[in-house]
């Protein structure tokens, strides 16, 4: 499988390159040259596999060309055999329509893991025997840090460095990735918000001399491999509900537009899906951009979903790309300099068959983790309860099931959990004395000149 770039003038990549590269170097994010296709017999197929073949046959048509079918299963075994639950992400029904699917099971307690188990060891496959260094920067508005520094702590050949704006992650997130004490872990809290920590990560990549001494690589869902990753418990749950034969709805909680566009993807590859929720907090540029066309970022409010905290959504160029059929450089280039821009006519359409948005409030958020506790005896987290609140709103007939992302493990939020519930949830026992370790993290103001100088001190250059 070749990849190509969102803004036209990169060269096109082949899978691995595209996975250690990140970004692409005209500033654009890699997609695939063209989407695979499954029949529905092919989909009926995937009935009663487990979610490592499933994941698999899903993910092969991408790899094709860098990795063996044997060796894509030796990755996938070894990565989802890290997960709590034999099912990896299983199933949970909630009422006569709803359901949550689990994505949490894993080491760091979010969805983050799926992908990114996954793409620590691919980086270190793909390193193995080349001499190679990789310096990860990555900005995090809490679990992306987190799983990212599980898959690769301790790894010969990574380094990791990690922005998170200071005092707006929780605490069980921050200590997730500040307790981790492997040398190869760097964690940085940056004075500012996550898109100010994004738009530093996305600066040293696109600085000449920096990303000319080190080769710098993003594990941030602008990383294609995620993506590729994620598009499989797509098809894991709605092949549980009945696809091909069935129409399946998700309702996805969505910050950076990573997991919902990997259900897109799904979607483009043949899976019958009636409807995907973009769910929102009080952070709504992606519900404004879909309900009327008007992308333009505000200032961030901090909630209690801080991982949707997020005014520019780096994937979304991914699907205004697809939508537009060709480059989207220019609009792009609009939006970077102006902060707004308006969607195209057919860019609107070609959203508005699939996508339907919504922006809940945190009185509404709080009600949704009420239900659910009260109606089906479930604790959820409160990224969760924001997809499992538009999805009770989104009016979808009554025979389509709907699918809410559960995105992290309650005891992630534990505060907001209680403050809505009454109920504290525990941290399960896999996530360990988190609360007695040593944290090792440093302080930076949100300046190119201060993060850059850091990771140059710290970070091994290309040889
Ligand atoms: C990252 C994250 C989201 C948002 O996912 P995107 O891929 O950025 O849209 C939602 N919920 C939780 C718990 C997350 O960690």
């Amino acid at each position: 499988m070749r990849y190509k770039s969102t803004r036209g003038t990169a060269p096109t990549l082949g899978f691995r390159d595209v996975t250690l590269a990140g970004l692409a170097s005209d500033g654009g994010l890699y997609v695939p040259d063209s989407w695979p296709s499954f029949s529905p017999e092919q989909i009926a197929g995937l009935r009663g596999l487990s979610y490592v073949e499933t994941a698999v046959r899903v993910m092969l048509p991408f790899v094709e060309g860098d990795l063996s079918e044997e060796e894509l299963r030796a990755l996938c075994t070894q990565a989802y055999g890290r997960f709590s639950h034999a099912a990896v992400t299983p199933l949970v029904q909630l009422d006569h329509q709803n359901f949550l699917l689990e994505l949490f099971h894993g080491p760091t307690l979010a969805f983050k893991d799926v992908a990114l188990q996954l793409l620590g060891l691919l980086f270190e496959k793909f390193l193995t025997g080349t001499g190679d260094h990789l310096t990860i920067v990555g900005a995090t508005s809490g679990d992306t840090g987190s799983a990212a520094i599980d898959a690769v702590a301790g790894r010969t050949g990574i380094d990791i460095f990690m922005l998170h704006p200071k005092g707006r992650v929780s605490d069980v997130q921050r200590r997730q990735m500040t307790t981790v004490l492997a040398p190869n872990i760097h964690n940085i809290a940056i004075e500012g918000s996550f898109d100010d920590a994004q738009a530093l990560v996305k600066a040293m990549f696109n600085h000449a001399d920096f990303a000319g001494r080190f080769q710098v690589t993003a594990v941030n869902s602008i990383n294609w491999a995620r993506l590729m990753a994620q598009v499989v418990y797509y098809f894991y749950a709605a092949v549980r509900l009945g696809a091909p034969d069935r129409e399946v709805a998700f309702s996805v909680p969505t910050g950076n537009f990573g997991d919902v566009f990997a259900g897109y993807v799904a979607h483009k590859m043949g899976l019958p899906i009636a409807k995907l929720i973009v769910a929102t907090n009080v952070n709504d540029i992606l519900h404004r951009a879909l309900s009327n066309g008007d992308y333009s970022a505000g200032t961030v409010t901090p909630t209690a979903a801080p991982s949707m905290d997020i005014q520019v959504s780096s994937n979304f160029e991914r699907l205004l790309f697809d939508l537009a059929g060709g480059s989207v450089a220019d609009q792009m280039a609009g939006f970077e300099s102006t902060k707004a821009m308006r969607l195209t006519n057919a860019q609107r359409e070609g959203a508005a068959a699939l996508f339907a948005s919504d922006r809940i409030e945190p009185g509404e958020m709080s009600e949704a983790m009420r239900w659910a506790s009260a109606e089906a005896g479930e604790v959820i987290d409160p990224h969760t309860a924001i997809g499992l609140a538009a999805a009770r709103r989104a009016n979808l007939p009554g025979d389509v099931s709907i699918v809410t992302l559960a995105t992290a493990h309650p005891a992630k939020f534990a505060d907001a959990v209680e403050r809505a519930t009454g109920l504290r949830p525990s941290v399960p026992a896999r996530a360990g004395d988190l609360f007695e370790r040593q944290e090792r993290y440093d302080v930076l103001p949100a300046t190119f000149e201060a993060v850059s100088g850091y990771i140059a001190e710290r970070a091994t250059p290309r040889p």
